[in-house]
């Protein structure tokens, strides 16, 4: 959409854009590697449009490295490399005649620790990323942006009074929201989230699943989480990773959260699910 910005030009504005609908995002056969040693192997996967999709399993079976290969952080790492394809809504990602910020725009992360700028601003902090793009956008826009992030984020109410106080003054659920927040600021498609409520307590963690289940209406989401409880509460769609001893991580089972976690096909996912391992 264009935009009247305030010295009267007009200018496209990706804020301003409306979402550009959901979006499916695929993993075909990725396989993964760092310096000789190969931690994911042939891994494929849909993630539904619209769905928010768990990913499960005992630590270093390569879901961070999977989640990092979707959004294209993982070539960011010097000794890595992958092999196979990920398309969002059928166009490959890697794509040589795609910008790298296309996908990035596209595809969100959230991480484990909250990560807010602590010195900038609640309100500078969700739109750190228009800022990053060289953006610009009218005042009336920007306040429209800033808490309808915020709104999405969960944390409006909380924050409304105080939007120029700095982020890292917020408790660290409210950091964990704040960040969303500030993702959602460049409408991403698909946000990835790893282990985003692992460092936070079960009020926060509560909140931030109610904020999931609200947003995934328009954005795809894919969660790692050591939560079963979480994957059933928050998730249709899980998938169950697993590194055998000295073997790269594959997907052992994958489909209905609700399936998987009443009636595991295979006993690896049984004795995960059911906490035997
Ligand atoms: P998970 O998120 O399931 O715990 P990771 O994707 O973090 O698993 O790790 C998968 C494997 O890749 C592990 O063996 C881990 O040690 C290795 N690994 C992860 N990141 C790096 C890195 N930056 N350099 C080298 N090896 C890494
Ligand atoms: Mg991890």
């Amino acid at each position: 959409t264009d935009d009247v910005v305030a010295d009267g030009s007009t200018q496209i504005i990706p804020s301003a854009t409306p979402a550009a609908g959901l979006a499916e995002i695929r993993a075909n056969e990725v396989s993964a590697w760092f310096g000789d040693h190969k931690v994911l192997d042939r891994v494929s996967l849909t993630m539904p449009a619209g769905k928010v999709t768990s990913l499960i399993g005992p630590s270093g079976c390569g879901k961070s490295t999977f989640l990092r290969i979707l959004n294209r952080m993982h070539e960011m790492i010097p000794s890595a490399s992958l092999a196979g394809s990920v398309e969002l809504d059928g166009e490959d990602i890697y794509d040589k005649s795609r910008k790298l910020t296309d996908a990035r725009r596209a595809i969100g992360m959230v991480f484990q620790k909250p990560n807010p700028f602590p010195a900038m601003s609640i309100e500078e902090n969700v739109l750190a990323g228009l800022k990053l793009t060289g953006t610009r956008i009218d005042k009336d826009a920007r306040d429209e942006l800033v808490e309808s992030c915020l709104v999405k984020g969960g944390l409006w109410n909380e924050v409304k009074d105080r939007l120029d106080a700095p982020g890292g003054g917020l408790s660290g659920g409210q950091q964990q929201r704040l960040c969303i927040a500030r993702s959602l600021a460049i409408k991403p498609r698909v946000l990835l989230m790893d282990e985003p409520c692992s460092a936070l307590d079960p009020t926060s963690t509560r909140v931030i699943e109610e904020t999931m289940l609200e947003l995934a209406r328009e954005v795809t989401i894919v969660i790692v989480t050591h939560n079963m409880q979480q994957a059933a509460r928050v998730s249709s769609q899980c998938a169950f990773f697993l590194a055998a001893q000295g073997t790269p991580g594959v997907i052992v089972e994958h489909g209905d959260t609700d399936a998987m976690f009443d009636s595991p096909q295979d006993p690896r996912t049984s004795d995960y699910v059911n906490g035997r391992f």
